[in-house]
């Protein structure tokens, strides 16, 4: 870390500090977590919400603070590794506690020895040996002032050795939080990720009116494959379905191991008919890859795919979604499969036996 990151690390620790002490709340893990989040600026949805509760004169108590910690801080859903977490974050605060009390107390005996200093320079102007009692003083506080810098310098190692420990807490907790997160064999996002993404795009195209859309994929007569081939040589088509899904879309689109052997694709800001349009590429994709045995070179066919799209309509609960978008598939597999349905032929089909 350089000097000029570490002097803002600083900064905000104590910033922290002051900013519970000004509130009254203690420098829990939790507290400190949230003030330091906001005053660093990290979390805007969390600083936004502190605002709101300034801007409407609400307390900020200690289970409130909680309560934000839980909603924007909260970093993993393992218990083990949160507890783990805030056991270490505990003991960084208790260090960096004594290190700003021990640099206090310091702080405390150079400005004494200083009115010392400056007591003695006065009276040593009315006495006759005025020269030796003022090298002797100046001797004194020259020892003061080296003490001083000594106990500065190891206060700022001190203080170092705090923040590699945050950063290495906080590098352990993002990695936990992406295994969370992920799916152990194709290393997509798995259903957890899945439904916590799906519920945030789904707020905020209900919030702008803008569009969303979600695909729902299956590969084709996968239990065939793996009665061919073997489940191992079928957990190798996952991969290499999963790793061409994610090669085949791009910014915010999300992919997701959604169970088995299907996977699901959220789209933001994208419309029905363009949906239908990358479901069909992402098809082609799959199919596209050849798989060929690595030991014998023995080619193992090519993987097709059918899937399902539809369209989020507002007001509309996640599951009305993907099942609307699973019918499309169904819609899909019953056409004869390797191919992309929207919703709109599934409400066809239902006027039409209807
Ligand atoms: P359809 O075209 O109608 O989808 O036929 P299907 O055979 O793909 O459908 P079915 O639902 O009957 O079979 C799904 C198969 O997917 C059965 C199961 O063995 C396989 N499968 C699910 N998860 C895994 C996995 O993690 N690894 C492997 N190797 N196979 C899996
Ligand atoms: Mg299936
Ligand atoms: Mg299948």
């Amino acid at each position: 870390m350089s000097a000029m990151a570490l002097a803002s690390a600083r900064d905000t620790a104590f910033a922290t500090i002051d900013g519970l002490t000004g509130l009254g709340l203690p420098p829990t893990p939790a507290n400190y977590s949230v003030w330091h989040s906001h005053i660093s600026g990290e979390n805007p949805g969390l600083s936004r919400s502190i605002q709101d509760l300034v801007a409407r004169a609400i307390p900020l108590t200690d289970e409130l603070l909680s309560e934000l910690w839980r909603r924007f801080c909260a970093p993993s859903s393992d218990p083990a590794v949160v507890s783990d977490a805030s056991e270490r974050l505990g003991r960084v605060m208790a260090n960096i506690a004594e290190t700003l009390s021990g640099a206090g107390a310091a702080t405390a005996g150079f400005t004494e020895a200083l009115g010392r200093f400056g007591d003695e320079i006065v009276a040593a102007v009315r006495m006759p040996d005025m020269a030796v009692v003022m090298r002797e003083a100046t001797r004194r506080m020259l020892s003061e002032t080296k003490r001083m810098v000594e106990h500065s310098r190891g206060a700022e190692g001190g203080l170092r050795g705090s923040s590699r420990e945050v950063q290495a807490l906080r590098n352990d907790l993002e990695e936990a939080r992406r295994q969370a997160m992920s799916d152990p064999l194709t290393s997509v996002a798995n259903r957890k990720a899945f439904d916590d993404r799906l519920g945030k795009e789904m707020a905020a195209a209900a919030e702008s009116g803008g569009d969303l859309a979600l695909v729902l994929l299956d590969i084709d007569h996968f239990k065939r494959f793996n009665d061919s081939f073997g489940h191992v040589i079928g957990d190798e088509a996952l991969k290499l379905v999963a790793h061409t899904l994610v090669a085949s879309v791009k910014g915010r689109d999300l992919v997701a191991r959604y169970g088995g052997e299907e996977f699901a694709v959220i789209l933001p800001a994208t419309s029905l008919a363009h949906a239908l349009g990358l479901a069909n590429g992402l098809g082609a994709a799959v199919k596209g890859r050849r798989m060929l045995l690595k030991s014998t070179g023995r080619d193992l066919g090519r993987i097709t795919v059918s899937l399902g799209v539809a369209r989020y309509r507002p007001g509309e609960s996640p599951s009305d979604l993907v099942r609307r978008a699973d019918a499309a598939l169904y819609e899909a597999k019953n056409r004869g499969r390797d191919m992309a349905c929207d919703e709109s032929v599934v409400a066809a089909g239902a006027r039409a036996a209807g």
